[in-house]
């Protein structure tokens, strides 16, 4: 890496808030939205016009700070606790939803979370925690939505399409990851049921499809940047040199889930700076 060249890059500045709100009068459901990407994307949503609804499951407090954001910006909100890995109180999400807002336009399937260990050490209970919110959680909650858009059809007032799944899976779901074997797994697994679910509603006009963020500047990953050391090392896997910030995955979230991309269907867009680029043949194999 040229140090001197990555040294003299500009911040990176975004813009506030858009002046064209793409999603005016649709109505989105963010799950994990009081925090890092989740978060991010929901206020993106909120500024592009949607109504959003913020799902946590322990940070009312920070929830709340994001409905005021959305708010602000002229949307509707509110937060809404529920386990994603629960049947029952996914159910119970999406009927508040329905009762408050009248339905659903967008589903952003992005709870999830690690619990790491060596492979020989890890403990059925963490295999199935991080299942259980990254890959069921996200099951659950594309279920409860097309239930919802096979239902209502098409608003054409609204949107081109029925209704719009964005599943927030990984760079993991094509990069192996030792010492994360049931992260990488759970992401895998997101890959094949977004491509899956994406074929067989298409005909309901339907879109379903993911994000796959590289490094991120959250809570999930505070260890890889915090400290310039750490920062340095894992600009060697980043071939564009600089981490992510959750601004970079919000701005794709709303091209995603807006008309711009209504025949986009089945992919996993990468958002990674091209960490999936093979960073370390950038010298030459
Ligand atoms: P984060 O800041 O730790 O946020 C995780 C969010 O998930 C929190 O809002 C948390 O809610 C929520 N959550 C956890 N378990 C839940 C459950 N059972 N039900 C409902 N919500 C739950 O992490 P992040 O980096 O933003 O990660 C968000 C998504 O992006 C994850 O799917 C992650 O795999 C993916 N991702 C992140 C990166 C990255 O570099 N950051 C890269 C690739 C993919 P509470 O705070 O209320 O517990």
């Amino acid at each position: 890496m040229n140090t001197a060249v990555v040294e003299q890059l500009p911040e990176v500045v975004m813009p506030a808030c858009p002046i064209l709100k793409v999603l005016k009068g649709q109505r989105a459901l963010v799950t994990g939205a009081n925090s890092g990407i989740g978060k991010g994307i929901a206020i993106a949503l909120g500024h592009a016009g949607a109504d959003v609804v913020v799902n946590y499951v322990n940070g009312e407090e920070t929830a709340e700070g994001v409905v005021e954001d959305i708010q602000r910006c002229g949307s509707r909100s509110f937060a809404h606790r529920a386990d994603v890995s629960k049947e029952a109180e996914v159910h119970a999400m999406f009927e508040r939803m329905k009762e408050e807002f009248g339905t659903i336009d967008i589903l952003v399937n992005n709870a999830g979370l690690q619990k790491d260990a060596p492979f020989d050490q890890m403990t059925l209970d963490q295999w199935n925690f991080v299942l259980g919110v990254n890959l069921t959680g996200q099951f659950l909650c594309a279920r409860e939505a097309v239930r919802e858009f096979k239902r209502r059809g098409v608003r054409r007032e609204v949107s081109c399409s029925a209704g719009k799944i964005i599943c927030i899976s990984s760079v993991h779901e094509v990069i192996p990851w030792a010492g994360h074997v049931n992260y990488a797994a759970s992401k895998g697994g997101v890959m094949m049921m977004m491509k899956s679910i994406a074929q067989e509603v298409a005909p309901y006009r339907i879109r379903v499809n993911s994000i796959c963020p590289g490094a991120i500047r959250t809570p999930i990953n505070r260890a890889a940047w915090e400290s310039p050391e750490a920062y340095a090392d894992l600009l060697k896997l980043i071939p564009y040199k600089r981490i992510g910030e959750v601004d970079d995955i919000g701005r794709a979230a709303v091209w995603l889930a807006s008309d711009d991309a209504d025949y986009v269907h089945g992919i996993s867009l990468f958002v990674d700076g091209g960490m999936t680029l093979y960073p370390g043949f950038e010298a030459g194999g």
